[in-house]
């Protein structure tokens, strides 16, 4: 399939176009691309809500499984006035490859409510969260379902969801990971994702010689859960973060900002970073043209695209933090000019493997230290990254080629084993 306008493409798009390489690679019957293209089950729904000024606002909401073969569905909640039924499925797919190729038993799933959830109070995000649970709740569960935190959404989110769970069903913390620890959510899990980035990167850099701890320059989009703890444990390393941004805009520093300082403002305060005093302001488009080793988009699908920054982005490898980040003719200008683009369903995988460690805890209701959280995410970040390596070097593709195709061929060979 010939890739359409790359400035046009969202997630969705973006998954189904890079389908069709690693599946020739692996030689994928035709029925099976059938399958795998097609989600297991959709659910849209209503999200009635009296706002606080007493009138009613109705969202969109989605719930969409799209395959189940090697386990319970797994997958996100995105709040974000984007999250269409397209980029939902698209974000369910790459779940389905992201637990496959990390070993885990999911399969995929994903989550959204059309909504700005910047613009909710607390209680209006509460009643949102409560009536969309009760919605979807008909095809949730422990063993059928578990969703998770994506953009928009964090643990508390998640309490309320598990809350609203288990009015009808009893208590029952395996309904969904990402939770407050003391509601039993794991050690480990609020910053795993932005750990696992870096697991990523310092066995990338190790084998390939690129810089890191030792003052390594990053540059980071996105100061939300998965970039910011990103930042404040790569910083910890001895690695350079140089430039980062929120919605707002962004901040440079040449010398490497004060992370620990950064951190407690815009994340733990809430202060939006380019109000942050130690570095020069520049804005969202700026950020993509700074020289650095690492670029680390950690927001929005999409930002990296042939139109706007592609032939400008100055780095030695694309990390993708975020989902789908870059769009396919993106990547294929980045791999002509020796730029390399680690993919999103391996780099960013650290949230869904500590969320499968946190679904293990609640079925066996016995919790892990964070030492050993974090041990073990290492051992499976390693694991997969050692596995495309080694394809990419056998088959001569790119890490996302190598990536898919492993992860595919896993969930055809579970595919053809249950019959079809
Ligand atoms: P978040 O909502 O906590 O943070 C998102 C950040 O991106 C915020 O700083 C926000 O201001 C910024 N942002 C939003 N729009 C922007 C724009 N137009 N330009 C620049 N910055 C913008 O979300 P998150 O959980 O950190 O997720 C970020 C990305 O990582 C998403 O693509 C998400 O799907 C992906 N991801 C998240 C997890 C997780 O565990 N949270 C796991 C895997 C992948």
């Amino acid at each position: 399939m010939n890739a359409p306008d790359a400035s046009a493409m969202d997630a969705g798009a973006i998954v189904t176009n890079q389908f069709d390489v690693a599946a020739d690679l692996i030689n994928m019957p035709d029925h099976l691309r059938r399958i795998l293209r097609t989600p297991f089950r959709s659910l849209t729904v209503e999200v009635p809500v009296r706002m606080d000024d007493g009138r009613f606002e109705v969202y969109r909401g989605y719930r969409i499984q799209h395959n189940g073969a090697r386990g319970p569905c797994k997958g996100g909640i995105r709040y974000h006035p984007e999250a269409d039924e397209h980029e939902v499925l698209g974000l369910a797919t790459t779940m389905t490859w992201k637990t496959s190729l990390l070993e885990i038993p999911f399969g995929g799933a994903k989550g959204g409510v059309q909504v700005n959830a910047r613009n909710l109070s607390l209680r209006e995000l509460e009643a949102v969260t409560r009536t969309f649970t009760s919605r979807i709740a008909i095809i949730l569960g422990p063993y059928r379902d578990i969703p998770a935190p994506d953009m928009g959404t964090n643990a508390q989110v998640m309490a309320w969801l598990l809350d609203e769970f288990s009015k009808r069903n009893g208590y029952t913390p395996a309904i969904v990971t990402g939770k407050p620890v003391s509601l039993g959510g794991s050690l480990g899990r609020e910053e795993a994702t932005g750990r696992g980035v870096m697991y990523a990167m310092q066995e990338y850099a190790r084998d390939f010689k690129i810089p890191f701890e030792k003052g390594g320059t990053c540059v980071v989009q996105g100061f939300g859960n998965v970039g910011a703890h990103f930042a404040r444990l790569a910083h910890a390393e001895g690695a350079k973060i140089i430039a980062t941004s929120d919605v707002d805009g962004g901040i440079y520093n040449p010398k490497g900002l004060d992370i620990p300082k950064l951190f407690a403002h815009a994340y733990e305060q809430r202060k939006s970073v380019a109000e942050f005093p130690d570095g020069e302001r520049i804005t969202n488009e700026q950020l993509w043209e700074l020289e650095c080793d690492w670029l680390v988009p950690a927001a929005l699908g999409g930002v990296i695209c042939k139109e706007s920054n592609a032939n400008r982005i100055r780095c030695k490898v694309v990390v993708e933090a975020a989902n789908a980040p870059t769009t396919p003719t993106a990547e294929k200008i980045l791999e002509e000019r020796g730029i390399v683009v680690l993919p999103d369903f391996l780099v960013n995988a650290g949230g869904v493997v500590v969320s499968y460690f946190e679904w293990v805890q609640n079925l066996q209701q016995h919790f892990w230290t964070h030492e050993y959280v974090n041990d073990e995410l290492l051992k499976k970040m390693k694991r997969a990254y050692v596995s495309v390596r080694d394809m990419v070097k056998e088959r001569n593709v790119s890490w996302r080629t190598a990536a898919l195709a492993i992860a595919m061929g896993r969930v055809a060979e579970a595919e053809h084993l249950r019959g079809y």
